[in-house]
């Protein structure tokens, strides 16, 4: 099966190509990994409305990170031959927005995940999509009395938030950035979480209602250990704007690439109607 992964090899080799082939598709390092691996980042458009989509923070969740390099070729290639994606006008979207994509935030956890089974975390086993300052306190209890309390293959928080290079290099980029919302890809569960304790950002939920509708994913709550110190928590309470965290797909993890297809057609609209809305 270790040959199916889409590792960290495969995106770096598919950016190149991506890159390669359409010259004005830009791309940046915006950090490194524990283990000295690229957070690769990519911009599609040239557009004043920012959106960023990250994914791959867990690492049996390659997945998505294959998901966020197809959508690239697709808008690039439809950007180039003036076609349309999912019915919408590349070329418009291209000019009105940026859509900014970190295909693999934790590239070593995609790695490990090949040997270690079940492995979300870094390198160091943090996971990363509990690191961020939301909550963060809150959740170290909570952990705390689920018997979580060491490094491990998920759920660890950290000795702080920010404390790992990978979520910091997110946290950081973003903090640069202007965006209208971000959405982070996760697998699997096919739902939306949309929600940060009490903030209800403008547009929140009509974009929530729209993604749902388009994907014909749940939108839901997150509960328990779910709602603390995730990438879209930390966005929500730190900008005050929407954030979105995607679970794509259904069944276990890692989620075999038969489905990818399926769920790529699910999400496509997600991907392109940014800026059209
Ligand atoms: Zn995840």
């Amino acid at each position: 099966m270790e040959d199916k992964v889409y590792d960290y090899t495969a995106v770096s080799r598919d950016l190149r190509a991506l890159t390669d082939r359409y010259p004005f598709v830009k791309s940046e390092i915006i950090g490194k990994s524990l283990k000295r691996r690229n957070i690769y980042l990519i911009r599609l458009g040239e557009g004043e409305r920012q959106v960023f989509y990250n994914a791959a923070h867990h690492g049996t969740e390659w997945i998505t990170a294959k998901l966020m390099m197809r959508f690239a070729f697709d808008f690039a290639e439809s950007y180039v031959k003036g076609y349309r994606l999912a019915g919408y006008d590349i070329r418009r979207l291209y000019r009105d927005a940026s859509i900014y994509i970190a295909p693999m935030v934790n590239p070593d956890g995609v790695e490990l995940s090949k040997t270690k089974e079940g492995w979300q975390a870094n390198a160091r086993g943090v996971d990363l999509n509990h690191n961020y300052d939301a909550g963060w306190d809150e959740y170290k209890k909570l952990a705390r009395e689920n018997g979580i309390t060491a490094p491990g293959r998920t759920r660890y928080a950290g000795r702080r938030p920010e404390s790992e290079p990978e979520s910091k290099a997110i946290a950081d980029f973003t903090r640069r950035m202007d965006f209208e919302y971000v959405v982070a890809f996760h697998s699997q569960g096919e739902v939306i979480y949309w929600k940060y304790g009490k903030i209800l950002p403008p547009r929140s939920e009509e974009i929530a209602r729209l993604i749902s509708k388009s994907s014909g994913y749940e939108l839901d709550e997150a509960d328990g250990l779910a709602s603390y110190s995730g990438y879209k928590d930390w966005f929500i309470k730190e900008f005050g704007r929407p954030g979105y965290t995607i679970e794509v797909g259904a069944g276990e993890n890692p989620l075999p690439l038969s489905q990818f297809e399926k769920i790529y057609k699910d999400i496509l609209e997600i991907l392109v109607f940014v800026g059209l809305t």
